[in-house]
């Protein structure tokens, strides 16, 4: 979500002559487009801040946008008074105004909802893989969760809307659609007709664009896999064998205190469905460890679900308490050492099942999509259609290619283009 605003801001500076800087004590402009999903990372926008208002160019204009800003409100200014602009992540595209006017502080937090979205100009150029975010906030509320804060209720984007961004991005270079929301399975949006279009139909209209070759979604809340979308990976080949679909806790307990009511049953019922509409799929998760009231017999069912289900790659952090969310007020905060341990062994099991499934593609031809070179810059990265970083030596390096994996390691792979 944050590379597309990036991008979107990126494209209206540039139209007013702004070009990229890589260090900003040369920027004229210096945007830290944050988030506020754990405690570590609003922390690290402060105290980057702290350092960008010493060392930036007398004169250059400096300011937050996203959920940090919706977070700290105007105690931002008070903590770094040389802020020329706190703008919330439903707000940002108002950043024209400090260009036209840096010398009066610009601060909007509001929940203006889609409004952003047609505000920027689009990219001339879409990156191959291109994000198209089709909703704004949650209305999940799971009690850990800042989000609904900071980015509201949920509202989906008007399906033509969707469609014309896709067409947009497909016309410009895109070869992979990828569509965003927080809760993105839960897309549903009626038209003045009365027609409901769900994120199934957006999947086959992005489908039917001959450029777009590759399809995918995130983030997915467990209940909202309904039918009609598990179907699409039994129908659709665009769509790619691979969903993060966040459990959490493997805990019926703690994923009620979460307010995640979903029973493990009915989880494992779905990732089953979808296995038996797609057998090559794959899935992720997000699990957070050190939930308030987490025993250590709660955690245990946490690492039997991983094992279960087998996630080949997931994100795991340890419980931080949130402003303005139900969690950071419940009794029984876990110790930070406990949480510390608990997530040491989760990422140890995670690992070993990400190291299992990525030594079982040994051998096997993907269709692979470029993404770049390596931190060498001597090879070329590819993704799989798991998301695995594939190392791949070619003079060509074209966008999409057909790779044989020849070794695996922990976090990636290596392989020859056929
Ligand atoms: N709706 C998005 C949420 C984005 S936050 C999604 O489902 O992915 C991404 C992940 O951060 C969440 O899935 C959760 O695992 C984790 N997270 C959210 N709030 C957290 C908190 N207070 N402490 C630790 N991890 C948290």
């Amino acid at each position: 979500m944050n590379v597309y605003d990036g991008q979107r801001i990126a494209a209206m500076l540039r139209e007013r002559g702004y070009a990229q800087t890589d260090t900003y004590t040369d920027a004229d402009i210096i945007i830290l487009n944050t988030c506020a999903v754990r405690a570590k990372a609003t922390d690290k926008v402060f105290s980057a801040l702290g350092r960008i208002r010493t060392e930036k160019k007398p004169g250059a204009i400096m300011g937050i946008i996203g959920c940090v800003a919706r977070e700290s409100g105007t105690d931002a200014f008070r903590r770094v008074p040389e802020l020329n602009f706190v703008l919330g992540p439903q707000s940002y595209h108002k950043l024209p105004e400090i260009l036209e006017n840096p010398d009066v502080r610009l601060f909007n937090i509001d929940l203006g909802g889609l409004e952003k979205f047609d505000e920027l100009p689009m990219p001339n150029t879409s990156p191959a893989l291109a994000y198209i975010p089709i909703q704004e906030g949650c209305n999940h509320c799971c009690t850990y969760c800042i989000v609904p804060y900071t980015r509201g209720r949920e509202i989906s984007r008007p399906f033509n809307d969707v469609i014309r961004d896709v067409t947009h991005a497909a016309n410009t270079g895109a070869t992979e659609i990828c569509f965003l929301g927080q809760n993105v399975n839960g897309y549903k949006y009626t038209d003045i007709d009365g027609t409901t279009y769900r994120l199934s139909d957006l999947i086959r209209a992005a489908a039917k664009l001959d450029a777009v070759q590759r399809i995918r979604f995130t983030s997915s809340y467990p209940t909202e896999m309904t039918d009609d979308l598990i179907d699409m990976f039994r129908t659709e080949v665009k769509l790619l064998p691979f969903l993060n679909m966040p459990i959490q806790s493997g805990s019926q307990n703690v994923l009620t205190r979460m307010n995640r009511p979903y029973t493990l049953d009915l989880y494992i019922d779905i990732v089953d469905k979808l296995r038996s509409a797609r057998p090559d799929i794959q899935i992720s998760s997000d699990f957070i460890v050190g939930f308030p009231g987490e025993t250590d017999a709660d955690f245990e069912q946490t690492l039997e679900i991983a094992r279960h289900i087998r996630y080949i790659n997931s994100f795991s952090f340890k419980y931080s308490p949130r402003p303005h969310t139900a969690a950071a007020l419940m009794p029984d905060q876990i110790p930070e050492k406990i949480k510390s341990q608990r997530l040491y062994i989760l990422d140890k099991l995670l690992n070993d099942i990400q190291r299992e499934f990525n030594d079982a593609c040994i051998g096997q031809d993907m269709v692979c999509m470029l993404d770049g070179r390596d931190k060498t810059g001597h090879h070329w990265v590819y993704r799989t259609p798991y998301m695995q970083p594939c190392i791949v030596d070619t003079e060509t390096a074209p966008t999409l290619a057909q790779i044989h994996v020849t070794d695996a390691n922990k976090a990636s792979l290596r392989g020859k283009i056929i």
